[in-house]
């Protein structure tokens, strides 16, 4: 299938793609995980590249974060102290879990300031409108650290332009997602993954045509997921390959998630506002289902049963990042509510260090017996 093979090589070697920028004379702006604003590292001309970690070991990272942090942060401080990202022209850090108000610190202490820090703060209370006009104040501070490093303006008109593709992106990412249910056989959960993930790394824009081009692709072809066992994952992220490889092994196919690599971010557009700025933050206090934004009630739960239920899955994985405290708290809340509504869930913790999946690999093929038993 068309673009397929691209997007798993720039996903699977995101270094390539950081280096082609580089090469092509693009500035690069990293990002951390979660919610950025995106949209203005875009506007000023600028590659925005995701930084969700890596597969790799971390030895120096643990001089300045304690073991028990996530493989998030330890890896991407790790590839920062090994000189992996001096390319990039900042870093953009949020401050919206405990782990990370700590990221940016210790970035400056391990990396030092050849990559300048750009913290970015949101409001707690982020529905009220005291909320939505602080983090419009935080963005527009953002948007003139950014000018100075692009050393030209971002316009209203540039910003408005960017808007809409990340927003066109999300639609795409939605869309991709829903075929993907349905053809299991053409798009394994590994596939599925490395499609969405490639999105960080490259222009959004040309992953919107990708993505659309896949989508009408699959759109033609007879669904091919009988047999198979719907699930809906929830959580941060659900990209490792030895996690992703027993799904596949137990023939079942993800039929939505909630995870917020994946389509979390994507289930919420930017309105459009005569200020691009405050329709930014708007987005922010819109956003649901993601345990690093302070959510009343519990609106996740909620969120991940109708997902579960629209798309007639037969239980739930809670994908659980070693030592991600927001996702721990989440999870008892989160777990009453699933069986409330009778869904089967099942909570698997994994991280991007991990080799041995042998634990997930025995609660995974006992979850799928139990679900195909009912
Ligand atoms: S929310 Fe969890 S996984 Fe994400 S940076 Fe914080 S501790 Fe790590």
């Amino acid at each position: 299938m068309k673009y397929i093979d691209e997007l798993k090589n720039i996903s699977e070697n995101p270094r390539a793609a950081f280096e082609g920028a580089i090469a092509s004379g693009k500035k690069v702006v990293g990002v951390m995980p979660y919610f950025c604003p995106e949209e203005l590292v875009y506007a000023a001309g600028m590659l925005p590249f995701g930084l969700w970690g890596a597969a790799i070991q971390a030895n120096d990272s643990k001089r300045y974060f304690p073991a028990f942090i996530c493989s998030i942060l330890h890896t991407t401080l790790e590839m920062g102290i090994k000189g992996q990202l001096d390319d990039l022209s900042a870093i953009m850090i949020p401050i919206c879990c405990d782990s990370l108000k700590g990221m940016g610190a210790n970035w400056e202490y391990g990396v030092g300031n050849k990559v300048p820090v750009i913290n970015v703060a949101y409001a707690q209370n982020r529905k009220i409108e005291a909320g939505v006009g602080f983090t419009a104040s935080q963005f527009r501070k953002i948007r003139k650290q950014l000018e100075e490093i692009a050393g030209n303006e971002i316009t209203d008109d540039a910003l408005a332009k960017a808007v809409t593709v990340y927003n066109e992106n999300r639609d795409a990412i939605l869309c991709f997602s829903k075929a993907a249910a349905t053809h299991p056989k053409e798009i394994s959960a590994q596939t599925r993954s490395a499609v969405l993930k490639a999105g960080y790394f490259m222009d959004r824009a040309k992953h919107t045509e990708m993505l659309r081009e896949i989508t009408e692709e699959l759109s033609a072809l007879p669904a091919s997921d009988e047999g198979y066992l719907k699930i809906v994952t929830t959580g941060i992220l659900a990209d490792m390959l030895g996690f992703l490889e027993l799904i596949d092994k137990n023939n079942m196919v993800i039929a939505d998630d909630q995870i917020a690599q994946e389509s979390v971010g994507a289930r919420t557009q930017t309105p459009v506002t005569e200020d691009p700025i405050l329709g930014m933050a708007q987005r922010l206090s819109d956003i649901e289902g993601c345990s690093v934004l302070y959510d009343l009630g519990k609106f996740r739960g909620k969120q991940l049963v109708s997902l579960a239920q629209e798309a007639g899955a037969a239980g739930i994985l809670f994908v659980l990042t070693k030592f991600c405290d927001p996702e721990e708290y989440d999870y008892v809340p989160v777990k009453r509510m699933t069986d409330a509504a009778g869904i089967p869930m099942l909570q698997v913790e994994i991280d991007q260090q991990m080799k041995n999946f042998a634990q997930a690999e025995s609660a995974l093929q006992a979850f799928a017996e139990m679900l195909r038993e009912r």
